[in-house]
């Protein structure tokens, strides 16, 4: 059985760990392949390969960064079918999704390739007689990304293109679940050109996690995943003295106006409900129906969430493939039994479904509650499943609260032809990135992706203008040449009249 190691200094290496984790493919339920799980030597062997080339890195003009990521971007392009093959043989997620997801990370990549005008800092001439002043951006040094099985390409991409391009070396601490990605992303910007030991990837679980926070070389940590975890990320890595950006789990609620397009409303719900099974951080799992339209849209939802294609990702036909373990499938399905225990309605019960010859797949339909209320586990937990919950609200006002009165504020959307009641809605709603008539409102990569609440710990969200500011450090230079020294020495605060 394939083992997938390590990639430190430029090379696949087993490390010193005894330790192994199962890799599944989870439309059959099978175990493909073993991970390494790494040791704190491991680390160690990784951050000591990035301190060495560091210093060339970080010298290397922006420009000449920039060429490595285009060749970079080139190459994702072509391996584009391979990247989601190996996708959805560990997530499970249908192909063209899981395309779609490369191409998200593309684009992360195509930003970062202009980073030459990104580091530009700024200059102010005679900010005192004969003295100049300007800001510039440098490398942090070392950063580590630590990321979720949901996303084992984007989310690397979200991270690896902006802390590369700005000077630094990183190392990626995937997923367990779904590790080899990861490798293949190594290999392609080896390939690029990137030198050795500037992306390295360390395999493991939380033992790793826990030496990257603790590791003294590594400057910054870009952490995505569950919000118990992402805490723990903040509060452990921010002790040990590093920059942290941590963005944790979601529940995304949808406010419908009874004034809403209908079949346009509930399409866009299908698919952010149940589009990779629910296993996405922008997925919207509660729907707010206000006043009237709440018996239409169930109605509508019930219909469309029948007639969902389930099955393998790399069978054309699917719409949903399954979820990622066994233990996963445990938990989603457990979340719907106390559903139905806490007196929610089950309008649809995906519990049921078989996929033919995948006996052994972590499958299940998606569902629909209706009639759900803020004590229900199935309201409070973040299912990330094929799960959608239905709440009623009596108008917009109380409906608005409902989603502010939330934990957690990754992302929302508001579906309606008003344009007052839309304003209001992007105005006040407590979340980091909205849609207008938009499910999953995702930012291009020239914005920056993040939450509020308990969806993100520390201050900077990712990539965008944010992830340029979150890998490198400000420096303020201001200067005065001798010849314009005329007096002796100052003893009041300089003020530069
Ligand atoms: P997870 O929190 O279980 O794992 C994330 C990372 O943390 C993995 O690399 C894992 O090895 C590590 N980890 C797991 N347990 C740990 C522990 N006890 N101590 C230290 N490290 C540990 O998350 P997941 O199940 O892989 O991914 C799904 C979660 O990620 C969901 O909550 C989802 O909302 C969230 N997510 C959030 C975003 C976002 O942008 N906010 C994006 C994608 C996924």
């Amino acid at each position: 059985m394939q083992t997938v190691h390590h990639i430190i200094g430029g090379k696949s290496v087993p490390g010193t760990g005894t330790r192994t984790g199962d890799v599944f493919n989870p439309a059959t339920g099978e175990v493909t392949k073993k991970v390494v799980l790494g040791t704190q030597d491991d680390l160690n062997t990784a951050v000591a390969a990035a301190k060495a080339a560091f210093p060339a890195w970080a010298e290397t003009p922006p420009l000449a960064r920039a060429r490595v990521l285009f060749r970079a971007r080139d190459l994702i392009e072509q391996r584009m079918d391979d990247l989601a093959a190996v996708i959805t043989s560990e997530h499970g997620k249908i192909l063209s999704d899981a395309k779609g997801e490369v191409t998200r990370g593309l684009e992360v990549v195509e930003f970062a390739t202009g980073v030459p005008e990104l580091l530009k800092g700024e200059y102010t001439e005679q900010v005192g007689r004969g003295i100049d002043a300007w800001t510039m951006r440098q490398p942090v040094g070392i950063a580590a990304g630590i990321t979720p099985f949901n996303f084992p390409v984007m989310v690397p991409l979200w991270m690896a293109p902006m802390a590369l391009a700005t000077g630094n070396c990183f190392i990626l601490k995937p997923s367990e679940r779904d590790p080899s990605a990861s490798v293949l992303l190594a290999e392609i910007l080896k390939e690029a050109g990137l030198p050795d030991g500037v992306f390295q990837v360390v395999h493991g679980d939380k033992d790793m996690v826990n030496a990257i926070l603790e590791h003294p070389d590594i400057a910054a940590v870009s952490f995505v995943g569950s919000t118990p975890i992402a805490q723990h990320v903040y509060a452990t890595g921010t002790a040990h003295g590093k920059r942290v950006q941590a963005l944790g789990g979601a529940k995304n609620h949808a406010l419908v106006m009874p004034d809403c397009d209908l079949d346009k409303t509930v399409d866009a719900l299908i698919g952010a409900a149940y589009g990779s099974a629910g296993e996405r951080c922008m997925a919207i799992s509660v729907a707010v129906a206000v006043g009237s339209v709440a018996d239409k849209l169930v109605a509508e939802l019930e219909k469309k969430v029948k007639a969902i294609t389930i099955g393998n990702g790399t069978h054309d036909a699917s719409e949903m493939g399954p979820l990622v373990t066994a233990q996963h499938l445990a938990r989603v399905t457990g979340l719907v039994e106390s559903g139905v225990s806490q007196g929610a309605t089950l309008v649809v019960d995906g519990r049921t479904i078989k996929v033919k010859d995948h006996e052994g797949g972590f499958f299940i339909g998606g569902s629909l509650f209706d009639h759900v209320t803020q004590e229900m586990d199935i309201y409070r937990e973040e299912i990330f499943g094929p799960v959608l919950c239905v709440m009623r609200a009596p108008d917009f006002d109380a409906a608005l609260k409902l989603i502010n009165d939330s934990p957690f504020g990754n992302g929302t959307a508001i579906f309606t032809r008003d344009g007052d009641a839309a304003r209001t809605f992007a105005h006040s709603v407590k979340a980091g990135m909205v849609g207008v008539n938009v499910p999953i409102p995702v930012p291009m990569a020239f914005h920056s992706f993040g939450g509020w609440k308990d969806s993100l710990f520390g201050d900077h969200h990712m990539h965008g203008p944010e992830g340029v500011r979150f890998f490198t450090r400000m420096k303020a230079v201001t200067q005065r040449w001798p010849a314009g020294i005329r007096s002796g020495a100052e003893f009041v605060m300089p003020t530069h009249g």
